[in-house]
């Protein structure tokens, strides 16, 4: 059982097919047939697992071709293949191809395939079960077959086929490090305690939080120490990063595969005439009231959303260059602003947020230069989280199902592709929390925004995002809030809380 593709094509002349014509498409159909489509196919593949011409007829100025394949050279690929040939053969007849019409595309894949794992996408016209296959019925234009779209269907279902079998568990986590355990001096929950005294209070938009002086005093001691052991040993240079992310980034950045239900979305005025927007305005000042479904009307977009993941928006900065090898390996982080993410029911106290802040470490060189960056990163947040902070805490690889699944984590360097994620417990509900991780990237953003390197060496990068909400929520839930229990380096770094508001 193997995938079948099945497609009906017209090519449309410059003018009528005269009959010599005719006699030179017989013999370019048996020569597609016998060789052209072979090319580049396994040796030994059968027969009927090759793209061939099954009908062919030529109607005025049009051939009509009926083609079929099984996984080598598809129907389509068949199909353009031929194009070019028969543009060849014709040329001497003065016939030149104006035009691919698609009448009708089937791709045939054996079962079982579950009915959710069929996307519902509009080309989809019909699908049918047949002795355990699926038939699914296409309406594709040239260009979408060109494009390679139906290869990417059939990997599509595949996919969602392979997740649907781990139902629903989206990880594969595996330890890695475990602190020494910790005494218990506290037991409440940070934030509950935090609002109490005055630290933090409720933003105005759902997820979000103000915070006092004495939250962003922890907030820079933890910064203080990501600089002073991080940072700065490691040779990490500062940049500023964009906050607002276009569609153009997060379609490279692969997060266009799937980021839709936590994205904060961002649009613009259609115009910036004060003139369209004067009755907006009015309407507010005479009722007090901001017509929101009237303003739907007025703007454009979504251009993209709020920053989600920190470094996507970074790599338009080195997009289509190759960097000199003597630059290598580069070393930045970004701490410009807020990440927003909508995580509806999930929010809880100032772990889990819709605006929260969050340090941005990134690095790119060759495999061996990203891999060793990272092993430098891990052995710096032991220090820091052992040493420092004291913490009980752990670390873990993660590695979607999928990856797991394929074999990909073993001992080639591709096994050093993946996340490491930071967790420490919250003696408060005995559960464990991620506040930060590592991730070594591969070659999916160099890819993605065409980054090369001189030596020709592959281009590997990697990330590492550290949650100040998260450090904050997971330091004071085991250590409290008496500072004389603190580590000596965060009580000096965050010195008393000071009291700025009275509030009568
Ligand atoms: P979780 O599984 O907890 O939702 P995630 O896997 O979505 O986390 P990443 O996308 O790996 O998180 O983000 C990297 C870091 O960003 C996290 O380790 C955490 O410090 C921080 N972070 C992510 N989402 C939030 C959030 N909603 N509130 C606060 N910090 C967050
Ligand atoms: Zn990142
Ligand atoms: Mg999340």
């Amino acid at each position: 059982m193997f995938v079948r593709f099945a497609l009906s094509a017209k090519l449309h002349f410059s003018r009528e097919i005269t009959p010599e014509a005719v006699e030179a498409i017989e013999t370019a159909v048996q020569e597609a047939n016998r060789q052209l489509f072979r090319r580049g196919t396994p040796s030994g593949a059968p027969e009927e697992q090759i793209g061939r011409i099954t009908r062919w007829q030529v109607n005025a100025s049009a051939l009509a071709l009926d083609i079929e394949s099984g996984p080598f050279t598809r129907a389509h690929d068949a199909l353009f293949r031929f194009r070019k040939h028969i543009a060849q053969v014709l040329g001497r007849y003065r016939l030149g191809v104006r035009e691919i019409s698609i009448a009708a595309f089937r791709i045939t894949m054996p079962g079982p395939i579950p009915d959710e794992a069929i996307p519902k996408l509009p080309f989809i016209r019909q699908v049918r079960r047949q002795d355990g296959a699926v038939e699914l019925d296409l309406l594709f234009s040239a260009s979408d077959l060109e494009g390679r779209v139906p290869d990417r269907l059939v990997r599509l279902i595949e996919e969602k086929k392979e997740a649907l079998t781990y139902g629903g568990k989206a990880e594969h986590w595996e330890l890695i490090y475990e602190s020494e355990q910790r005494p218990r001096v506290y037991a409440g929950d940070p934030t509950q305690e935090m609002i109490e005294r005055g630290w933090i209070r409720h933003g105005a938009s759902r997820g979000q939080w103000i915070f006092a002086p004495q939250a962003v005093h922890l907030f820079r001691a933890f910064e203080a120490i990501v600089m002073d052991h991080v940072i700065r040993p490691l040779g990490f240079s500062e940049m500023v990063f964009p906050k607002l992310v276009p569609w153009e980034v997060w379609m490279r950045s692969g997060h266009a595969k799937g980021v839709y239900p936590e994205i904060y979305y961002v649009c613009t005025p259609k115009t910036r005439d004060p003139a369209y927007w004067e009755d907006i305005g009015d309407y507010f000042k005479v009722t007090g009231v901001v017509p929101v479904e009237e303003i739907r009307k007025r703007i454009d977009g979504p251009i993209g959303g709020m920053c989600y993941a920190q470094c996507p928006p970074f790599w338009p900065f080195v997009q289509g260059e190759t960097l000199a090898n003597s630059c290598l390996p580069i070393r930045v982080f970004d701490r410009s602003g807020t990440s927003h993410r909508y995580e509806s029911g999930g929010i809880h106290g100032i772990e889990r947020v819709d605006e929260f802040h969050r340090i941005e470490v990134l690095w790119l060189g060759t495999a061996e230069q990203t891999i060793a960056i990272a092993d430098e990163l891990h052995e710096a947040y032991r220090h820091i989280f052992d040493d420092i902070l004291e913490l009980e805490w752990r670390s873990a690889k993660v590695t979607p199902w999928f990856m797991a699944q394929e074999g990909l984590v073993g001992e080639s360097a591709d096994a050093a592709i993946g996340t490491r994620d930071y967790e420490a417990v919250l003696p408060y509900s005995g559960t464990w929390l991620e506040f930060q991780n590592v991730s070594v990237n591969g070659d999916k953003y160099p890819k993605g925004f065409n980054v090369k390197i001189q030596s020709g060496a592959e281009c590997w990068s990697g990330c590492s995002g550290i949650g100040l909400e998260r450090w904050t929520a997971a330091f004071l839930a085991q250590k409290g809030f008496d500072t004389s229990d603190w580590p000596e380096t965060v009580a000096k770094l965050a010195g008393e809380p000071q009291e700025i508001f009275t509030f009568l």
